[in-house]
């Protein structure tokens, strides 16, 4: 496929970008795509892959060496994020791992817990997972009612998770809980919980539009009693971390949407050269070459964006209101993008065996996770709009005194 449209990518300039694309494309062909059958048909992956890949330094790749990190900035956890998707396949959940729930470990664990959790994490001996979203509720974090009771050496936690991402697999979960139910927001706390402890139990891996290789499913906490140097950071500062971590989340998304429509791009370009209709192949028509250059045009605007946005994340400088636009309008780009090139494939298309299908199930969860792509544009909204979100807010607060006073 002639490439010459694209833009020079400058994040992965460097030779050691390349040589670190080259292990990771070998790591996928050798250790994973052979894989993918049975961990559809099981729901998870297996242990041996996420080894490997710890192995490999795959994991914990901006971790500090320390811990058994690689200690490289985000462009190298970028590398690997595009050329999985690119490669169509979710499993195993590297991102999840190295990129979210490590992060939260290395910023705001103990010194105690970052000495126990992060070096297995690292070789793969360790897989975590993050919960926030549960049964009742999920873009309105601040309702969620699981609850971790002080009782002086210990939490005893109550509450269930739902749609947790690897959470089949993983030997610990990050719970996003109250420590103080009087309170919205300020009386969140993130507890590492052990899957092992007692009262911990989980559901099956729930069956997926897409991305079946990597498990997602329900964790219960019934009298789990969690021991306090668990807590990560301080207590009721669990939102203010989430907040402080979810632009990275994001990136990891968009990320994931421009490596899938490359990948949906470079099969579409190869099928539509072989594949014949009216004696010509399908790419004779006018209407195929229009829609691949859509598609081409609209990867490509879109990768200039989010690749510096990852610049700045990778010097931690990304705001939070330009991962928002970086995921939703990437994740909307991946849904329409590879609808369009899953068209061109006709019937074939709508065929699990053909790689086009699985990527077209695996995009739409894309515009949900990581907060919907409607609560991302509440958030840019919030911000472009702060102006008169401000006044509404004293307005409210000037009123709710006022009734206070009357009452
Ligand atoms: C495959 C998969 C993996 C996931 N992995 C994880 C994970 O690892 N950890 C985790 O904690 N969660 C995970 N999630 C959960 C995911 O983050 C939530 O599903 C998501 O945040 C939406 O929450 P909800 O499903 O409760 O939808 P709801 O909050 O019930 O929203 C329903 C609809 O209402 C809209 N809506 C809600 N509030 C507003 C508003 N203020 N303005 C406009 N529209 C609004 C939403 O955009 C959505 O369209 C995962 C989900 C899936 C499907």
């Amino acid at each position: 496929m002639n490439k010459k449209y694209e833009l020079p990518r400058t994040i992965y300039a460097t030779e050691e970008h390349q040589m670190f694309k080259e292990t990771v494309n070998q790591y996928l062909a050798q250790h994973v795509l052979p894989n993918r059958e049975k961990w559809e048909k099981q729901g998870y992956c297996d242990r041996e892959a996420w080894l490997k890949a710890g192995e490999l330094g795959l994991l914990g790749i901006t971790l500090d060496p320390e811990y058994g990190g690689m200690g490289l900035d985000f462009t190298f956890s970028s590398l690997v994020i595009e050329e999985q998707a690119r490669a169509g396949i979710a499993a195993p959940g590297i991102s999840m791992h190295s990129d979210i729930v490590i992060p939260y470990i290395e910023a705001y664990g103990s010194e105690a817990i970052k000495r126990k959790y992060l070096p297995k994490c690292a070789s793969g001996e360790l897989i975590g997972s993050l919960g926030m979203t549960e049964p009742g509720t999920g873009s309105d974090v601040q309702a969620i009612t699981t609850f971790a009771e002080d009782k002086g050496d210990y939490y005893l936690l109550n509450g269930s998770k739902t749609f947790i991402t690897i959470g089949y697999t993983s030997d610990f979960t990050i719970v996003a809980c109250k420590t103080d139910k009087r309170k919205g927001a300020k009386g969140i706390s993130l507890i590492i919980v052990d899957s092992d402890l007692e009262g911990v139990s989980k559901g099956e891996p729930f069956a997926k539009l897409g991305l079946k290789t990597s498990d997602t499913c329900e964790i219960f906490y019934e009298d789990v009693k969690v021991p306090k140097g668990n807590l990560l950071g301080e207590e009721g500062q669990g939102f203010v971390y989430m907040m402080r971590e979810l632009p990275r989340e994001r990136m990891t998304i968009a990320i994931a949407a421009i490596g899938a429509v490359r990948g949906a791009l470079e099969l579409t370009v190869d099928y539509t050269q072989q594949r014949k209709a009216f004696k010509q192949p399908i790419c004779a028509f006018q209407n195929t070459q229009f829609k691949v250059v859509e598609v081409a045009s609209a990867l490509e605007v879109t990768t200039a964006y989010v690749d510096r946005c990852t610049e700045l994340q990778s010097r931690h400088e990304l705001t939070a209101e330009q991962a928002s636009i970086a995921k939703y309008y990437s994740s909307d780009m991946q849904c329409a993008m590879i609808d369009e090139c899953l068209q061109l494939f006709g019937g074939y298309g709508f065929i699990w065996e053909y790689p086009i299908a699985r990527m077209y199930g695996g995009a739409r969860v894309q515009r949900i996770y990581g907060g919907t792509n409607e609560i991302m544009k509440v958030m840019i909204a919030r911000s472009i709009f702060a102006e008169y979100f401000t006044t509404l807010r004293a307005k409210m607060k000037a009123k709710r005194a006022k009734a206070a006073q009357l009452n």
